[in-house]
């Protein structure tokens, strides 16, 4: 590593086995330029440190306490902690994951950690919301072995009122992806009443039938997770209490993309 870049994390997981193959350490990037309605990482939208008052009991009393929300980082620094899991890395086939936020947003950190895990020959996933310039894309691609990459919706204007942003770049840089026969799975929130309707599956599919390269296809059922984060973290939640879907709630979707051709699996 040559200059050392700085980042901001807002979690580590370690031990995360829904993150792409094998046993991997996930790293958060803290900052997200979306709002979807579902997000369940609130605390992730600010792209700076924050904090919240957590309250401890203490006997009969209450103590509030400042809790900081999310922490800077030197590549240096990060990358020597993911080096203490290598042996789970290479037993199980795992590695690193970036996820957020969108870790797109800190390009520069990104790309240097990316790289650096190269050099360290950990396989390397990226989680992205995919709303990033196309530049940003290419300049990960090389040292991304595999990208997870959402999709919310097909339509421009749902697409817009679920998640504030538009999906042209996202639908943009999925079909450069695709182009390049980049590894990569297209990971689908189904989110009952918001995005499941038949017209926005036929769309999806349509859209993929115009690439030789099949992804897989991970169909994420909506659950009430993480819910609490936005009283916590004091954050407003538009999204109504909808109850949670069930594995077998998205056969119907997951019969679709089985008999065009695609490999499904229900989950990360
Ligand atoms: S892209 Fe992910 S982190 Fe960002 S708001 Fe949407 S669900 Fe949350």
């Amino acid at each position: 590593m040559t200059k050392s870049m700085d980042g901001v994390v807002f979690d580590i997981k370690r031990y995360a086995v829904h993150d792409g193959p094998g046993i991997r350490t996930t790293i958060f990037l803290k900052g997200c330029p979306l709002r979807c309605l579902w997000c369940h990482n609130p605390e992730s939208f600010s792209p700076e440190i924050e904090t919240y008052a957590r309250i401890n009991r203490l006997g009969e009393k209450e103590v509030s306490e400042n809790v900081f929300i999310g922490k800077d980082y030197t590549s240096e620094h990060l990358l020597r902690e993911l080096a203490k899991d290598q042996l789970f890395f290479d037993e199980s086939g795992g590695g690193v994951t970036f996820s957020g936020g969108e870790p797109l947003l800190q390009i520069d950190f990104l790309e240097d950690m990316l790289r650096a895990c190269k050099r360290m020959d950990f396989h390397t996933v990226v989680d992205t919301s995919g709303f990033a310039p196309l530049e940003n894309v290419k300049r990960i691609m090389e040292f991304t072995d595999l990208f997870l990459f959402d999709v919310k919706h097909m339509n421009q204007a749902e697409h817009m009122k679920l998640t504030g942003v538009s999906n042209k770049q996202i639908l943009d840089n999925l079909k450069f992806l695709l182009q390049n026969e980049k590894a990569l799975i297209i990971r689908y929130p189904m989110i009952p009443g918001y995005n499941d309707s038949q017209e926005n599956i036929s769309q999806l599919l349509d859209f993929l039938k115009g690439f030789s390269w099949k992804p897989e296809i991970n169909i994420l059922p909506y659950h009430r997770i993480g819910r609490d984060k936005y009283n916590r973290f004091n954050k407003e939640n538009r999204m109504p209490a909808i109850s949670s879907l069930k594995p077998e709630d998205t056969d119907w979707v997951k019969d679709q993309f089985v008999q065009a051709g695609y490999k499904v699996c229900i989950g990360g």
